[in-house]
């Protein structure tokens, strides 16, 4: 339940006064609401944890950097701060539907325009962020095996052996890491990804238009996205088929995908638990012992 001070200082923000909030279902990590005024709707995300307002102020740059890219929309921020022990995220509301195969299309060729922008020469981004609610590392690299075990793999591990969720043994050592993945990582170059695209991190417009939500963005290998798209049974046919127009799409037995997904994994072990156990342990024996 949202006090009225709360309500007043949104009204605020909007320069409008507000007429209902309703919650929203769907959200794994804040209570979402939607927000009416006489003349529009706003979507609101409010958490009260300690790490809620940087939380939100990295996903609110990480939005801009999409929409700045004019490739793939993100929904519009109008404002991210605090009320009293309540932070909070505010956006342009994005009224849903279920997907046409021709959307999932758009959402295809737009993810890829969105990965052909190539940026700079660094993997990384201008400032660490969350994915879900675990922080993650963007320090920049020039090399991406050292980034993607640097900053992806060994600050998962390191969180799930103080979780006691895996044990030293069961850890890779440094030179393994890098060296499972040298074997199977190209030659890529930095570009923007989404970070967390799996299929409730895309959302489609009443109208039609692909809109990406709740991004861990940074500049990486573009198959890190597909890798996610991949872990929970897929999108469908028609995105993959748009997105492969533009590059080709990890197939099912590709190990750089095993890899790019046991990021995801541990990621899972660490948020949701032992259930993750088993696929984490088969992939770190299969890629680095
Ligand atoms: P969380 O970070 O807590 O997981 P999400 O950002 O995933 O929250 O949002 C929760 C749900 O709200 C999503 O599954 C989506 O259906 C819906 N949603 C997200 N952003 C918007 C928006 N801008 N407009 C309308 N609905 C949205």
């Amino acid at each position: 339940m949202m006090s009225s001070s709360f309500k007043e200082h949104l009204s605020q923000v909007l320069a409008s006064s507000i007429s209902k909030i309703e919650p929203v279902s769907g959200g794994d990590i804040s209570k979402a609401y939607c927000v009416h005024t006489s003349m529009q709707r706003f979507f609101l995300k409010v958490n009260e944890s300690g790490f809620a307002l940087e939380m939100f102020l990295t996903e609110k740059k990480g939005l801009e950097s999409i929409n700045l890219t004019k490739t793939i929309k993100a929904p519009e921020v109008l404002d991210c701060g605090q009320y009293k022990s309540s932070s909070y995220l505010l956006m342009e509301f994005i009224e849903t539907k279920n997907p046409t195969s021709k959307e999932l299309e758009t959402l295809g060729h737009q993810l890829a325009d969105l990965h052909a922008l190539s940026a700079g020469d660094s993997f990384g981004w201008s400032q660490d962020n969350y994915i879900g609610s675990l922080p993650q590392s963007n320090k920049n690299h020039s090399d991406w095996t050292l980034f993607y075990v640097h900053e992806r793999l060994l600050p998962q591990l390191k969180m799930a052996k103080e979780k006691r969720l895996l044990i030293s043994s069961e850890i890779p050592s440094e030179g393994n890491l890098l060296n499972g993945c040298e074997r199977f990582f190209p030659t890529v170059k930095p570009a923007l990804i989404h970070g967390d695209l799996w299929s409730g991190n895309y959302i489609i417009s009443a109208q039609g238009v692909p809109y990406l939500i709740d991004p861990a963005v940074y500049f990486g290998h573009h198959e890190v996205d597909l890798a996610m798209t991949q872990l929970f049974g897929g999108f469908s046919s028609s995105f993959y088929n748009a997105y492969s127009e533009h590059f080709p799409v990890v197939t099912l037995q590709n190990e750089r995908k095993d890899i790019y997904q046991l990021y995801y994994l541990l990621v899972h072990l660490n948020l949701f638990g032992r259930s993750y156990y088993p696929s984490v342990i088969q992939l770190l024996k299969t890629y680095f012992n």
